[in-house]
């Protein structure tokens, strides 16, 4: 049987007050919150936009959704991860006051919002999973233990996997720092010798004392490194980096992994929005204002979050008249992470597209 994918449309001149009113609607209309019991605890996957991006889901959009859980009896935060990057979103304590400087407070919400620290035991949890590059998956607790995982994602495209929305949300972005490294590189971190002082701050850090100081430059033994990338968040002069094109040709495939491993356990418990609203070359980790590069095409929801990135992609595909993000990232076919979820018995490429007015 074929998935059903909700879609009520959009445009960029419409007035935030339209815009909640059509989710409201699309909401009572896919009746996707029927799921959901009272007293039961929903977690909401976010991205909460780097610092001067303005991508991002916004607040009183995602209040909407928070006052639907509300109404329903049951619990509800609103949580992202720490990025494996560095910037304002590296460690929980900025990530919260940048949120907040977003819009996304208890108060604007009717939810905390809640960043959970990788450093902190407990935090995070190693998820096994019969993946063919992943087979122990390093995920937020939060994320697993949840009742109900709600994604919210902005479809848009991306560098590295051509475009991005609810697969990446859930495969990347419940992912610990060490999960999200495990994704983009096969290699550990390496030290940018430009620009180490030799502070030694790194080395403490490292569980597996990989990091070592010779002439007044850290050191990292890759083959020590077991990737949990602590010592990329630590330095205080951006001199610990990542390869990013390392992983390039898997990148699709591993997050698709991490997705099945996040998901698993949650066979109807997985709510997923997609908001091809303001779409962007980037994604929202881009710490500036990306133009849009495709007209708004509306807001979809689906229980299943391959159909609904699937109809996002082809409605965005269809509105361009082409593929535009193929078009912007030419190296990298963002269909391909459909393919390989739908093999992995994520969802659906296929479904009914019903459209609300
Ligand atoms: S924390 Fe950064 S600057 Fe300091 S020693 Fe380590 S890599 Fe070098
Ligand atoms: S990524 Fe983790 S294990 Fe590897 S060098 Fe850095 S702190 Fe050590």
């Amino acid at each position: 049987m074929k998935s059903r994918v909700y879609f009520v449309r959009t445009a960029e001149a419409d007035a935030a007050a339209a815009i909640q009113d059509k989710l409201r609607r699309l909401i009572k209309a896919g009746g996707v919150f029927d799921v959901l019991e009272p007293e039961q605890r929903a977690v909401i996957k976010i991205h909460f936009g780097e610092e001067g991006n303005n991508g991002y889901v916004r607040p009183e959009l995602v209040r909407q959704i928070t006052a639907e859980i509300r109404r329903r009896g049951a619990y509800c935060c609103v949580s992202d991860s720490n990025t494996l990057y560095r910037g304002r979103r590296t460690r929980s304590d900025e990530h919260v006051r940048l949120a907040n400087e977003h819009g996304f407070s208890e108060e604007t919400l009717l939810a905390p919002v809640v960043i959970p620290e990788d450093a902190r035991p407990g935090n995070d949890v190693t998820v096994p999973v019969a993946g063919k590059f992943i087979q122990k998956a390093n995920v937020l607790r939060l994320y697993t233990e949840a009742d109900i995982l709600v994604g919210v994602s902005h479809f848009k495209g991306h560098g590295l996997t051509g475009f991005g929305g609810t697969l990446k949300n859930i495969g990347m972005g419940c992912a610990s720092r060490e999960g999200k490294l495990a994704q983009h590189s096969e290699v550990a971190p390496f030290v940018f010798v430009e620009q180490c002082v030799g502070c030694g701050t790194c080395i403490p850090v490292c569980p597996v004392d990989a990091i070592s100081m010779c002439e007044k430059t850290a050191r990292i033994d890759s083959k020590k490194c077991i990737g949990c990338a602590t010592c990329i968040a630590v330095c205080p002069h951006f001199a610990i980096q990542v390869d990013w094109s390392a992983g390039g040709k898997t990148i699709q495939q591993k997050m698709m992994e991490y997705v099945l491993a996040v998901l698993q356990d949650k066979k109807g418990r997985g709510i997923f929005f997609n908001f091809a609203v303001k779409i962007t070359k980037e994604c929202d980790c881009l710490a500036k204002d990306d133009p849009r590069v495709a007209p708004d095409v509306g807001i979809f929801v689906s229980d299943d979050p391959v159909s609904v990135d699937a109809a996002a992609y082809e409605q965005v595909t269809a509105a361009c008249g082409k593929d535009i993000f193929r078009q912007l990232h030419p190296w990298c076919d963002g269909a391909k992470q459909l393919e390989y979820a739908e093999a992995l018995g994520l969802g659906s490429r296929e479904y009914e597209l019903v459209e609300v007015r």
